[in-house]
């Protein structure tokens, strides 16, 4: 499996082989600010006790306040941890939003703990870390396993901490406890706004069949969202395998059939299929939503799609992206596809320190106006050097946070 930091510093080695930018703008960014482990113990429900790792990475600051998820997987590392905080600062710079990069993450199996015990962690890891995030300093927000009412425990933890009430040191919590309309389905919105502004552009027709693979907030939201506006989603898939019809997939019933069995698989009317399958399918549009390194050098030769749309952060590595690249397989990239949740991460921040707050209209408007301009100037980056999206959005990223740290800081 490859390192997903490796393959972030890849991409950037590639951005930084097509312009040259300020050298000390390129060494900065071979480096997070800060990588911090912490060990939170835990008193498990049976009396006994238990030591979690637990990471926060900074990475950049030089937009804004350091910005992004916390992630509770088995499989979280330091060295996942500090590929997406990466990943997010350039993601912000893209969203032409006033944040820089960070992530987090606990190694843990959510679903091994009873609500009472994620409680304690969640609130564990705002004890081990209240002095260095901070709604002027760092502001986490949900990732891969984490909810909004986990963003809730976090941000009463650190009220009752730090004293601070402004709720914005937290972004992604529940509505009641000052979190934004529209935060849970705006990962999948934006990917779709995103997908709209490019769609002509890059060839595709007004109808599109669409795969998903990963069936959490991001591909359920977004597999809705498209499927709304007219286009047929045939396939989807969770971590145990996925169901096709090529007429298209009843959303709504799936996820009752999910939630009823367990399981996406026997599915009336469709077929069962495993994840392979699932991204060798013949469509317009495929999209990686769920994990890091899905196609790779190995699987990629059995892409159909005309277009790979990345919801999740780095699905394709960079060898597959190579390869894509010269089939003409246009990737749309993680740092502008699934920009959307953290633009709405933003809007709530913005809310929480004026004390206001947006109808759902008014934040959905606001971000297709963030997410079409972001996709326009990657676009226009891209037809600039003649060269791929993800290396256009990364071009355009180097660009806006260099004529910001003009010096070292
Ligand atoms: N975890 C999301 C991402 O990877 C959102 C981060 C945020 O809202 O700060 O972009």
């Amino acid at each position: 499996m490859s390192n997903p930091f490796d393959n972030a510093m890849a991409q950037l080695e590639k951005a930084l082989q097509i312009k040259s930018i300020n050298t000390n703008l390129a060494q900065k960014l071979h480096y997070p600010d800060r990588d911090i482990r912490i060990h939170i113990p835990i008193s498990m429900d049976d009396g006994s006790t238990r030591i979690f790792e637990g990471y926060r990475v900074q990475y950049d600051n030089t937009l804004g306040p350091y910005k992004g998820g916390i992630r509770y997987h088995q499989d979280a590392d330091i060295n996942e941890v500090k590929a997406l905080a990466f990943w997010m600062t350039i993601k912000c710079a893209i969203a032409g939003i006033p944040m820089g990069g960070g992530k987090g993450g606990i190694k843990v199996n959510p679903k091994d703990l009873s609500e009472k015990e994620i409680e304690r962690l969640s609130r564990g890891w705002v004890q081990k870390l209240s002095d260095v995030i901070g709604p002027h300093k760092d502001v986490p927000a949900p990732d891969v396993n984490t909810t909004p009412l986990i963003m809730s425990y976090m941000v009463d933890e650190y009220e009752k901490i730090t004293g601070d009430t402004s709720g914005a040191v937290i972004t992604g919590k529940p509505i009641d406890k000052g979190g934004s309309e529209g935060r849970g389905p705006a990962t999948g919105l934006g990917g779709f706004y995103v997908f709209e502004t490019l769609r002509g552009k890059i060839g595709l027709p007004e109808k599109c069949k669409v795969v998903v693979q990963g069936f959490g907030n991001v591909g359920f939201n977004g597999a809705k969202i498209f499927a709304q506006h007219g286009h047929s989603i045939i396939a989807v898939s969770d971590s145990k395998g996925g169901v096709y019809n090529e007429n298209g997939l009843d959303l709504e019933k799936l996820a009752d059939h999910k939630k009823n069995t367990g399981s996406l698989a026997d599915f009336e009317g469709s077929k069962n299929i495993s994840n392979e399958e699932l991204l060798a399918l013949p469509c317009d549009v495929l999209a990686p939503s769920a994990f890091e390194n899905v196609i790779t050098k190995e699987n990629v030769h059995s892409i159909q799609a005309k277009v790979i749309l990345e919801l999740a952060n780095g699905p394709v590595t960079p060898e597959a992206d190579d390869i894509l690249f010269s089939k003409n397989i246009a990737v749309i990239p993680d740092v502008l596809a699934n920009s959307g949740g953290v633009t709405v991460s933003f809007f709530e921040w913005d809310q929480n320190l004026k004390n206001e707050h947006w109808t759902e209209k008014d934040v959905f408007d606001k971000l297709q106006e963030y997410m079409q301009s972001a996709s326009l100037a990657v676009w226009q980056k891209k037809e600039e050097y003649n060269t791929s999206l993800r290396v256009g959005a990364f071009l355009l990223a180097l660009e806006r946070i260099g004529e910001k740290m003009k010096v070292l800081k």
